[in-house]
């Protein structure tokens, strides 16, 4: 932060502050912004993003772009509501959509492309078994009954009635009520049972499991609603942030700024200011105070809570927050990014499928049903798995401004990792990475050889760079039971917490994580009607 900046900031005649500058924030601050209020957002990072950010971290490779936490634009295309009324685009946010999108590769060489198009899907799936095909379009009637519940749910205030939402809810019930005896199999069964239930082949039922496992453990009762994955893929493509996803981050910072709200980077709040019962401002790390009448909090929703001034927040609230799932089950991610000197090809598979399509711009998902169920049952145990199930592509093959000419930047995040391995980190990390790259060589040509440098962080690195819980990359995990008012934890999810003023606004929330801003938006919503309020 400049001087100018400084003294600026010296002002304490905001309206809103918002603490983290992850998607949330940004989008709490936009909205707030839209409404004609004064905003402060305060980022801890030297840069805004949070789990949505890209950068030239391989020193050994300045022009290779990182991205260590999220890469694919799924959740906001769902949500696409977002940028657009964000006005993103007059802010240099652009996206393409990858054709395709995610690809299973399995050990003998075949694959299986999830298109947007189900019947192309169901093409693909009729390689390996008719029935198989028949089964996974009628699988899609189910999904499809479940998004059109879900999704209106998703975009309102589970804290008000919604009358509206909820009677169109009831319309689909109704409508698909022959589905209902296999939407409560899905929706309370795991991910791993919906496979086997209606497939028979190998290749379909890991790629259903490599999909899913993104999710969650593809094995935990309730984890068929991981499913929506399919659903989303389906219904709206994935796509990328063209020049990396830090471009989105910064075009939300800018329209906030258009808006007459203030961006402080590298300014770590570690007190939210409460005096009985009322939020005022929040206390930074070197010491300056801002007030408010409002603080969202768009950071994990138990680092919030917990700086919360001593004595506001009840101790059996701060207990729930505490002991709220964020990769309860163990696994968490890893991230390894490697910066190549020539570019990746992956001919066998596509030999073997013989249609010329090309795999290189493709998200690719390895790991059989064996392998996904291994990993998460390996991270119980605090073990490193012995296949890791891996997820990978290579950004620069969409946009090569991401890399040198000819040469490819990789993102390979294998998602089901120890949290807490029994050796620790600090003592398997390189090892663990170089396990991770020898087993993608296998399937990815181009990278033994030919790395120039990586960047890897693990769970406790993610929780340390980012004050976040456990690594995980929703805040807290997705369960049904931490859905809508329950989520973070039942007494915190409404529209009002035990401090007035105070919202919590981050992935944490409803609708839940992703880079999407729909938390950030609900949280705007709530404190835009607390401000109509009277001050007391
Ligand atoms: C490895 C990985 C891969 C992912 N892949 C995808 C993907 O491909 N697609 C997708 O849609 N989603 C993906 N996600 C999930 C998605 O990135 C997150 O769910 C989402 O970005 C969370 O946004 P947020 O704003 O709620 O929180 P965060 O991004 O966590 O932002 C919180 C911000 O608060 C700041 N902060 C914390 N404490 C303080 C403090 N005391 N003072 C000031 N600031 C503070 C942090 O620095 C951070 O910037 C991935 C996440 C990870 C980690």
């Amino acid at each position: 932060m400049n001087t100018d900046q400084a003294m600026k900031s010296a002002n304490t005649g905001f309206d809103v502050i918002v603490v983290g500058g992850g998607t949330n924030g940004l989008s709490a601050g936009c909205y707030l912004g839209m409404e004609g209020k004064k905003v402060l957002l305060l980022e801890a990072l030297e840069k805004v993003g949070g789990m949505a950010s890209s950068g030239y971290l391989i020193p050994e490779a300045p022009l290779h772009l990182v991205h260590p936490c999220a890469l694919d634009m799924m959740s906001m295309r769902v949500h696409a509501q977002v940028p657009i009324e964000l006005q993103l685009d007059r802010h240099g946010f652009r996206s393409v959509e990858l054709t395709p999108g995610y690809v299973y590769l399995h050990p003998d060489g075949s694959s299986l492309v999830f298109w947007r198009d189900r019947e192309r899907t169901a093409a693909e799936i009729r390689r390996y078994s008719a029935n198989d095909a028949q089964a996974f379009l009628a699988f899609m009637g189910v999904i499809d009954m479940f998004l059109d519940i879900a999704l209106p749910m998703m975009r309102v205030d589970p804290a008000r009635t919604n009358l509206g939402a909820k009677l169109k809810l009831v319309a689909t019930a109704l409508k698909h009520r022959k589905l209902k005896p296999e939407l409560m199999a899905l929706m309370t069964g795991s991910a791993h049972q919906a496979a086997r239930e209606r497939f028979e082949h190998p290749v379909t039922v890991s790629a259903m499991c490599a999909l899913t496992g993104l999710a969650g453990d593809i094995s935990a009762d309730g984890g068929g609603i991981y499913y929506a994955l399919l659903g989303f893929l389906h219904r709206f493509g994935v796509g990328r942030v063209v020049g990396g996803m830090q471009q989105l981050s910064n075009a939300m910072r800018a329209r906030l700024e258009e808006l007459g709200g203030e961006v402080i980077t590298s300014a770590t709040v570690t007190e939210i200011v409460s005096r009985q019962g009322q939020v005022e401002g929040v206390r930074l790390a070197d010491g300056r105070q801002f007030s408010a009448r409002a603080v969202i909090a768009g950071c994990h929703p138990k680092v919030a809570l917990e700086m919360v001034s001593e004595g506001e927040i009840p101790r059996q609230l701060l207990t729930r927050i505490a002991m709220a799932p964020a990769n309860a089950k163990g696994s968490g991610p890893l991230k390894i990014d490697l910066a190549l000197d020539g570019q990746i090809a992956v001919p066998r598979f596509e030999a073997a499928r013989g249609d010329g399509l090309d795999l290189r711009k493709a998200c690719l998902l390895i790991g059989t049903e064996e392998a996904v169920l291994e990993n998460f049952s390996a991270c119980a145990r605090g073990e490193i798995p012995r296949l890791p199930y891996i997820t990978t592509a290579a950004p620069s093959a969409v946009d090569p401004s991401q890399a040198p000419e000819g040469q490819d930047v990789l993102y390979i995040y294998p998602p089901v990792m120890p949290v807490n391995p029994r050796e620790g980190w600090d003592a398997v990390r390189e090892r663990v990475a170089d396990q991770v790259v020898e087993q993608l060589s296998a399937y990815v040509d181009g990278i033994q050889g030919h790395v120039l440098g990586r960047w890897i962080e693990a769970a406790p690195d993610f929780t340390a760079r980012l004050n976040t819980v456990n690594g995980c990359v929703v805040h807290i995990d997705t369960t049904s039971l931490r859905s809508s008012t329950m989520r973070p934890a039942y007494g915190l999810g409404g529209d009002t917490l035990p401090v007035a003023g105070l919202y919590l606004g981050s992935a944490g929330i409803h609708p839940g994580g992703g880079v999407n801003g729909m938390a950030g938006r609900l949280a705007a919503k709530r404190v835009n009607a607390y401000l109509r309020k009277p001050a007391k």
